[in-house]
C-alpha cells in the first residue's frame, strides 16, 4: 500500500514539533553562531572591492562579458528598520561612450528606494528597483537566515540538491527566495531567486557565500558571487576586505524629500514617426533608443526593436499604423546588445522575421526559445519561435519602391558584428552605437570613418538609434571638438 504524499508531509512537519524545513534554518543558524547572536545583530556592513560585468554588452555572443572594476564597494544594512545603503566606485574596463569612472550611492528605506547622487541629492526610484534591492538586502547569511526564523515567513520545499539542502522560503513581505545550506557545515551556500527580463525572460539568479571568517562570534562570508542562468554570467563579484557588526552606519533613512515623492511609475512610451524620405520614417519619440521605418512595395521593414516589449510593441503599433495598408514583416537587428534587442522577443511574437549577422542566429534563438512564467511576455503567449535571414557581408534589399543595402560593419570593437544600413536613392544612413554627437566620447569615430570609406557612403543624413539626426558635417564638427577638447 502506498501511503499518500500528504501524509509524509504531515509526519516531516510534526516530527519534534519542527517542521524538516525549520530544522535546515535552525541548524543554519547554529553553523553561523546561533540563533540569539544572529537575532541579536542590528548592522552589517561588508566593504571590499570587485567587479561587475557589464551584462549583455559582450563584443561577441560567445565572448566573456567586460567588467566595471568595482575598486571600492561598501554595503551597509539595518536590520531592524530594513534599510540598506549600497556606496560603489566603478571603473569601465572597456570603451565606453559615456562616462567610464562613477560613484554611485544605492539606497533602501523599508520599501522605498532612492539614488544619491554625487552633490549629494536624493531621487527615489521605481518599485520595481525596490523590489530587488529588497532581494539584494536578503543576499548575506545572517539576513536570509533572519528572515526565514520569523515565525511570519513560509519555509516550505526541502529537497537535496548534490551536496545542499534547499528550502524555499516566502518572506512576510511575500518575497520568493531559496536557501541552500552546506550539508556537512550546514553554513548557508547560497541564495537563489527568480526575476524576469525583457531580453531573457525567467532568469535565476543565484549568490554564492564562500571564504567564511569569524566575526564577534558569527561566521561571515568574505566572498560574493552571483550568477545568471544565461551563459552562467557572473554579474557580481566582491571580495569582501571587512565585515563589521554593529559598527556605526551613518543615517541610512531616506531624507525627507525622498519619502514624500511618489515612486515613479513604468516610463510613459511615446514613439513618433517623422519622415525622413519617400518612404522611411524615424520613429523616435521618448527614451533613447529609436527605430526607422522602410515602406517596399508590398511589406514594411524596420529597423531595431530596443529597449523592451512596452517600447517595441509601442513602434510595431506605429509602423502599422504609419502605413496601414501593408503588413510589417521583418525587422533588422544591428547587434545582440541587450539594450538593442530588448524587443526581440516582441519581434517573434509579433511575427516579425529577424534580420541580423548570421553570427547571431545561435544567441537569438537561445534568448526567444526561453520561458517567462514569471511576467508571461507577448512571445510567451504567442508559441512562436524565431525565424531568422542571417547577413553575411552585404544583404541588399530591394523592389521597385526601396533600396536598403545593409553592411557588416568591419572591424568594429564594440561589436564585431554590427550591422549599419545605407538607402541610396536618399543618401540616408542608419547606424547604431557607431556615433551619436551627443557623446562625450567617441570610442568607434575611426571605424566609422574607415567603414563609410569602404562601403563607398556619402550619406546626406544620418538617421539613427540613437540620438539626434545629423549631417555628415555635424558629426565631423562634433568629432572635431572632441579630439580639441583633449
Ligand atoms: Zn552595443
Ligand atoms: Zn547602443
Amino acid at each position: 500500500m502506498k501511503t499518500p504524499l500528504c501524509v509524509l508531509a504531515a509526519l516531516a512537519a510534526t516530527a519534534f514539533g519542527q517542521t524538516a524545513e525549520m530544522k535546515v534554518v535552525t541548524s543554519a543558524a547554529e553553523a553561523l553562531g546561533g540563533k540569539d547572536k544572529i537575532l541579536a545583530v542590528k548592522t552589517l556592513t561588508m566593504e571590499g572591492s570587485g567587479v561587475q560585468p557589464n551584462v549583455g554588452q559582450n563584443p561577441l555572443p560567445d565572448a566573456p562579458l567586460l567588467n566595471w572594476n568595482v575598486p571600492e564597494f561598501k554595503r551597509t544594512i539595518d536590520f531592524s528598520s530594513a534599510r540598506m545603503r549600497v556606496e560603489q566606485h566603478r571603473v569601465a574596463q572597456f570603451d565606453f561612450a559615456l562616462a567610464t569612472d562613477v560613484h554611485q550611492t544605492l539606497g533602501l528605506d523599508g520599501n522605498i528606494a532612492f539614488n544619491v547622487s554625487a552633490d549629494g541629492r536624493a531621487q527615489r526610484v521605481s518599485d520595481a528597483v525596490a523590489a530587488d534591492r529588497r532581494i539584494e538586502m536578503l543576499g548575506n547569511p545572517i539576513a536570509i537566515v533572519r528572515v526565514a526564523l520569523d515565525p511570519s515567513a513560509k519555509l516550505s520545499n526541502l529537497r537535496r540538491k548534490g551536496g545542499e539542502q534547499r528550502i524555499d522560503i516566502t518572506t512576510a513581505e511575500g518575497d520568493h527566495v531559496t536557501l541552500a545550506v552546506d550539508a556537512k557545515t550546514h553554513l548557508p551556500a547560497s541564495m537563489i531567486w527568480m526575476t524576469s527580463s525583457e531580453n531573457l525572460g525567467d532568469v535565476v539568479n543565484t549568490t554564492v557565500f564562500s571564504s567564511y571568517e569569524s566575526v564577534n562570534g558569527l561566521k561571515l562570508p568574505k566572498h560574493y558571487v552571483t550568477k545568471i542562468d544565461f551563459h552562467k554570467w557572473v554579474t557580481a563579484d566582491i571580495q569582501v576586505a571587512k565585515n563589521t557588526l554593529d559598527g556605526a552606519t551613518g543615517d541610512l533613512a531616506a531624507p525627507a524629500n525622498v519619502k514624500s515623492a511618489a515612486a515613479p511609475g513604468p516610463p510613459v512610451i511615446s514613439v513618433d514617426a517623422q519622415p525622413v524620405g519617400k518612404g522611411i520614417w524615424w520613429l523616435a519619440g521618448n527614451g533613447n533608443a529609436f527605430s526607422i521605418l522602410f515602406e517596399f512595395d508590398d511589406h514594411l521593414t524596420l529597423f531595431e526593436t530596443p529597449t523592451s516589449e512596452a517600447r517595441s510593441k509601442a513602434v510595431i503599433d506605429k509602423a502599422r499604423a504609419t502605413v496601414p495598408g501593408k503588413p510589417l514583416t521583418e525587422v533588422i537587428v544591428s547587434h545582440h546588445h541587450f539594450d538593442h534587442t530588448g524587443g526581440l522577443r516582441t519581434a517573434v511574437a509579433e511575427g516579425l522575421t529577424v534580420i541580423s549577422h548570421k553570427g547571431n542566429e545561435g544567441i537569438f534563438k537561445e534568448v526567444t526559445s526561453r520561458k517567462a512564467t514569471l511576467k508571461p511576455d507577448l512571445l510567451a503567449q504567442s508559441g512562436k519561435t524565431l525565424k531568422f535571414r542571417g547577413v553575411d557581408d552585404t544583404l541588399v534589399l530591394k523592389d521597385k519602391s526601396m533600396e536598403v543595402v545593409i553592411y557588416h560593419v568591419i572591424g568594429n570593437t564594440h561589436s564585431p558584428l554590427l550591422l549599419m544600413a545605407y538607402v541610396p536613392r536618399d543618401k540616408i544612413l542608419v547606424q547604431g552605437d557607431l556615433i551619436d554627437i551627443g557623446w562625450t566620447q567617441h570610442p568607434w569615430a575611426d571605424n566609422y570613418a574607415k567603414n563609410l570609406q569602404m562601403r563607398n557612403i556619402d550619406f546626406v543624413k544620418d538617421v539613427p538609434v540613437h540620438g539626434k539626426i545629423a549631417t555628415h558635417a555635424e558629426e565631423l564638427a562634433a568629432l572635431a571638438a572632441m579630439k580639441k577638447a583633449r
